[in-house]
């Protein structure tokens, strides 16, 4: 099974998105990339499902891409690290993506998806290249982004990466939510969540 259906079934599972919700890509070289094909459960999604594009949005293999292609394709053009692009829906980050209000740098793990914290990029509707422009302007130098409205889009070496992130930012934006139900959380220093990108570096390598 292929990676991207490993990790979209692990995504429904563990409940960082629901339905068709969400969607996964990994690149293949320079200039393609394979992505989740739109609309579809992730349950039952085959190898022959998926779709391999390259990085101008010409389908070269399979039928109907992820409607967020923009995206994914905006993310391997600007970043040429990016190995996997994860998009979820998850809870916690939505309650913060429907208040404008960026995910603070409250724990050590967020060090995963960059150093600052994770900002909402401003609402576009889904699918749209308005939507991936937004995103991509949002990153700064983290890995991950708040979609308004919507949800989550990580990048990384692997989907395996990229996945983790996703996971750990719904942690953090669970814990950070009901911190500020009882209090006022406090933030990590950027010289902090710094050194904690630098440590994550050999962090089980
Ligand atoms: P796709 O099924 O087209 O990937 O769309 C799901 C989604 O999350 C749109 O933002
Ligand atoms: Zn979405």
């Amino acid at each position: 099974m292929d990676e991207l259906i490993y990790y979209g079934q692990k995504m429904v599972e563990e409940g960082l998105s629901f339905a068709t919700g969400g969607n996964l890509s990994r690149r293949l070289d320079g200039e393609t990339y394979k992505i989740t094909p739109s609309g579809q459960a992730y349950a039952s999604l085959k190898d022959q499902d998926l779709v391999t594009m390259n990085l101008e949005g010409k389908i070269l293999q399979g039928e109907k891409p992820s409607t967020e292609y923009h995206f994914h394709q905006g993310i391997y053009r600007a970043y040429p690290e990016a190995k996997a692009v994860v998009h979820t829906h998850s809870e916690y980050i939505n309650i913060l993506s429907i208040l404008d209000k960026p995910l603070a740098c409250i724990h050590y793990l967020m060090a995963e998806a960059g150093p600052d914290p994770i900002e909402v990029a401003p609402y576009a509707s889904f699918g749209t290249e308005d939507l991936a422009r937004n995103a991509l302007g949002a990153f700064g130098r983290n890995k991950a982004v708040i979609l308004s409205h919507h949800g989550l889009v990580t990048f990384g070496s692997s989907v395996k990466e990229a996945f983790s992130q996703a996971r750990t930012l719904e942690f953090c934006a669970k814990i950070y939510i009901k911190a500020l139900s009882i209090g006022n959380p406090s933030s990590l220093s950027i010289e902090e969540m710094e050194k904690m990108v630098d440590r994550f570096k050999s962090y089980g390598k």
